[in-house]
């Protein structure tokens, strides 16, 4: 059964508003005509290469026009993008690209401090079956700085800027997003176009988006993440809005856009938020002008703690709505419902057509509709990815017979039906046979006027099994110690919680998707 292709959501705002700004980088501006134009050109070279429909194309850029043109042409030819996370190091790159068994590969040259070409170039040179390289200069007539590779550019010159979508099949893969890693080995989940059109179509009710009145999105959030790519790239595309493009997060920068381009839209995770009311601290007429035209707030990708959900409602008067959800979901699983006041610390409830259920995370069993209850969060519906690639066993683990797939987060459910994340199941600790849940310490840290940002782990311990370490970023010109701040602690929660190390560090590992990357924390 043909089903709608997921470039549909270009075609179709390309013929509505060929004369809408669909991208903006800096002083760059492309409307929809010209980036449908050049998505075209792009998928005309593919065919020209050989490349059918069900192959993969692996792509490695920024959030610059670049990348949304590869990936709606990729798109068009029928293919299936896989987009690459830029900081992959060459052998890392290699694994991608013969785990994926991609055909091509788009990079990016990248600037002095990131060499995005050079590294999937190696990458490339370590996929046997990966047949052609474009490099993606930011001037398109630039030569390559590898000798002897195609640009972008060159292989886009004098291609028609006119191309057919190719219709795809009901269980065709649009994109493989390898999962973002922050345990075990990077996984490819397959969605199809049907997953991440559904996703990204309620993406655009629960945030208001209506093409009547079109949005001005800021687009900061990795676009080779699902957040990103599904809830603000392509529901803001889908309904003729306008995307506003920042390579990487710096929040001076990000809070500075957001008031030249009158910003109505703004989608990050937590620590984006963090850095934005910093940014707003120092700036508080910025801060004005944001408020008067910042009309939606969305968080996602981690816990959003409730001390900072409260602070950037104060500062930019906007309701912030927390949805939840992972890769493997296309992400979208859970939002705060339409119409209903946001419960700070919830993920909200299950999107339309999609259920969720907790169940035990050793057993797999349902577990009984309880509010102190906590579970495993299971979800089921047209969000959910065909499977890991190539991994029939990964995939039987992740998804039962009957559709339901294992998150691997626990959560529990109040009386209304409205989830709390609790943790990570893998993240918990357990110490001396209590259960402690990282989140619950990090939401009381930042209630501590000098934390900015705080991760609490589990170190090995000889007689307790695990020990609670807490690690904490400062508030900019804000002191505390370390002793202190334990024995505040201390006053705050019950004795087997308190954390029994605090260290104080100037920055914590973070994901390209800006969350805290807590297994490289020194144990
Ligand atoms: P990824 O596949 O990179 O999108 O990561 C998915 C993971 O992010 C989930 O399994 C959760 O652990 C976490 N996550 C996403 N949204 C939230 C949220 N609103 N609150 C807490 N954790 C979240």
């Amino acid at each position: 059964m043909a089903t709608l292709n997921l470039a549909s959501i270009l075609d179709d705002s390309a013929a509505a508003y060929p004369e809408r700004t669909a991208l903006v980088l800096g002083d760059t501006r492309l409307s929809y005509a010209q980036l449908n134009g050049a998505a075209s050109q792009v998928a005309n070279l593919l065919v020209e290469r050989g490349i059918e429909p069900g192959d993969k194309v692996a792509l490695s850029c920024p959030n610059l026009p670049y990348f949304s043109i590869v990936y709606f042409g990729i798109l068009k030819a029928g293919a299936t993008v896989v987009p690459l996370n830029v900081l992959l190091k060459g052998r890392e790159v290699a694994y991608h690209l013969n785990d994926s068994e991609a055909k091509a590969v788009f990079a990016f040259q990248g600037t002095p401090d990131l060499a995005i070409g050079a590294e999937c170039y190696e990458g490339f040179n370590g996929a046997a079956g990966c047949e052609h390289f474009f490099m993606i200069m930011a001037d398109p007539t630039a030569a390559s700085p590898i000798e002897g590779t195609e640009t972008l550019g060159q292989g886009m010159a004098g291609k028609s800027p006119v191309f057919e979508t190719v219709a795809t099949d009901s269980d065709d893969t649009a994109v493989i997003l390898y999962t973002s890693g922050t345990t075990g080995q990077p996984k490819g989940a397959e969605l199809r176009h049907s997953n991440m059109f559904s996703n990204q179509e309620t993406s655009q009710e629960l945030f208001g988006f209506t093409a009547g009145s079109p949005e001005t999105a800021l687009c900061v959030l990795p676009l080779f993440h699902s957040f990103g790519q599904t809830a603000i790239h392509n529901a803001t595309i889908a309904t003729g809005g306008t995307l506003v493009l920042l390579p990487r997060f710096e929040q001076n920068a990000a809070l500075g856009l957001m008031v030249k381009e009158k910003v109505t839209v703004f989608g990050g995770v937590p620590t984006m938020y963090v850095g934005l009311l910093a940014a707003a601290a120092e700036n508080p007429d910025a801060a004005a002008h944001v408020k008067d035209t910042l009309r939606c707030a969305v968080a996602g990708g981690a816990a959003l703690p409730v001390a900072v959900h409260q602070q950037v409602e104060k500062v930019f008067g906007v309701t912030v709505l927390e949805g939840y959800g992972l890769s493997e979901t296309s992400p979208v699983a859970s939002f705060s419902p339409v119409g209903q006041p946001v419960r700070p610390g919830s993920i909200g409830v299950p999107i339309k057509d999609v259920s969720m259920k907790l169940i035990d995370p050793e057993t797999g069993e349902d577990l009984p509709e309880d509010p102190d209850t906590v579970g495993e969060i299971a979800i089921k519906g047209p969000n959910v990815m065909k499977g890991y690639y190539n991994r029939p066993e990964a995939t039987a683990e992740a998804i039962d017979a009957d559709g339901w797939f294992r998150s691997g987060d626990l959560a529990k459910k109040d009386a209304d039906g409205w989830y709390y994340i609790v943790d990570r199941s893998k993240d918990m600790i357990i110490r001396g046979g209590f259960n402690v849940y990282p989140r619950e310490l990090e939401e009381v840290l930042l209630t501590h006027p000098a934390i900015a940002l705080a991760a609490v782990i589990g170190v090995p311990h000889d007689t307790h099994g695990e020990e609670i370490k807490a690690v904490v970023v400062l508030k900019p010109g804000a002191s505390a110690e370390a002793d202190e701040i334990q024995a505040w602690m201390k006053e705050q929660v019950a004795a087997y919680k308190y954390p029994r190390i605090v260290e104080v560090v100037p920055a914590l590992p973070m994901t390209a998707t800006g969350k805290i990357l807590k297994r490289e924390i020194p144990r």
